[in-house]
């Protein structure tokens, strides 16, 4: 069966003008055909969908959340959540994810691998949930801070502790590895701009994901920890934050992606005050936004490829809420609508290497896409209140809680 979904203005992720009066044909799974209604030849039997007067997307995909954190104020009441019972609102804060439209994750860390058993029960069927490429626990060295989200590191010292550590996250099924390549915000003690991981160890976790044609997501704040990310020989640099001439160099000449995760920072200062955010998070993020700001601006200048990561799961990020990255964006004036779209689509389906399945609406594609209510060509804000239907490998997405 042939379902044509016709009338639609459509933005297909390749960074084209929006197409007026368009169709995307979709047979089962896959996309046949997306273009202008009038160049297309309806087959018989085609059912039709009039979609006149809406906005039709690629799915979205949000390279970096952390599915079983909660947006709790404070994250380290995550910690005194029982375990099962977070294993169960993963997989509710999942299903919400996919509702707004964002129809693959990529899950930058989780806690004592909930992860990988939350993914096998989306792809069981057992509920509808993103497309879920995910890390298990993250691999650092050492540090002060960790123990502030029990279970969520992999502590392992030296290149022969960090290439079993890695191994284990392999074994367990990871998609890809995370590694933290500088201290963090989000814990009391981590220094952001220091660096954790030296070259040799990155080396070795850039090795054993090879050897498995994955990838490495460096955790990256500080300017020398960015530098060692790049030259180890990882695919994206998440954050960002103070990158420096070298190191942008280095993401250009080897192809890296940067996943900024501004929306972070601005969750933590919009809800301060009522808040419950400890001190610390809130000293350590202030004047961050500006600093943060520049730099992508600066990395988007140089031509760097940026991809779209909330971070969502941390305080006050909630999971649903992931396109608030690309509206900020646009608002920050780092990119046009347009272009935050790419980044939120085809660029994050290049940046973890799934370009060849989804990312855009051309034909042979899986038919993930969102049709959104009202223009997307001014602003993104529909993307968070104006969602009316998401469609994920050719199904349609119950929106029922
Ligand atoms: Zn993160």
């Amino acid at each position: 069966m042939i379902n044509l979904y016709k009338g639609a203005v459509l933005i297909d992720g390749l960074g084209r003008e929006p197409l007026e009066d368009s169709v995307l044909a979709v047979e089962n799974d896959t996309i046949v055909f997306s273009g202008k209604s009038s160049s297309y030849d309806a087959p018989a039997g085609a059912n039709t969908i009039n979609l006149s007067g809406k906005t039709v997307i690629p799915g979205l995909i949000d390279c970096h959340i952390h599915m079983d954190l909660h947006g709790m104020a404070d994250t380290s009441d995550e910690n005194h959540v029982e375990e099962k019972l977070r294993s169960i609102r993963t997989a509710y804060n999942m299903k919400k994810t996919l509702q707004q439209g964002i129809t693959t994750v990529r899950n930058a860390g989780s806690v004592n691998h909930i992860d990988f058993a939350v993914k096998s029960a989306v792809e069981a069927g057992w509920f509808a949930g993103p497309r879920i490429f995910t890390s298990g626990q993250i691999l650092s060295m050492t540090a002060q801070g960790n123990d502030y989200f029990k279970g969520m590191y992999r502590e392992a010292d030296g290149p022969d502790e960090v290439r079993k550590a890695a191994r284990e996250q392999l074994k367990a099924g990871a998609d890809f590895l995370k590694v933290m390549a500088t201290g963090a915000y989000m814990n009391p003690g981590g220094v952001p701009g220091a660096v954790q991981y030296g070259l040799d160890e990155l080396e070795v976790i850039v090795d054993e994901a090879n050897k498995l044609g994955l990838r490495v997501a460096a955790h990256a704040h500080g300017a020398q920890g960015i530098v060692n990310a790049a030259l180890a020989g990882v695919k994206t640099i998440e954050h960002g934050s103070f990158i420096d001439e070298r190191g942008i160099e280095l993401m250009l000449e080897k192809n890296i992606y940067l996943v900024p995760t501004f929306v972070a920072g601005y969750h933590i200062f919009k809800n301060a005050k009522e808040s419950g955010v400890p001190d610390f998070m809130i000293k350590k993020n202030r004047g961050m936004r500006k600093v943060r700001a520049e730099s992508i601006k600066r990395a988007i200048k140089a031509g760097i490829k940026v991809a779209f990561g909330s971070d969502a799961g941390t305080s006050y990020n909630c999971h649903g809420l992931n396109a608030m990255e690309l509206i900020l964006w646009v608002k920050e004036g780092f990119m046009t609508p347009l272009q935050a779209l790419c980044s939120g689509t085809r660029i994050a389906a290049e940046a973890i290497g799934i370009e060849d399945r989804v990312g855009t609406l051309e034909k042979g594609k899986l038919a993930d896409f969102v049709v959104v209510e009202g223009d997307l060509t001014t602003t993104l804000d529909p993307l968070i209140d104006r969602i009316k239907a998401v469609y994920k490998e050719g199904k349609e997405v119950s929106m029922l809680n």
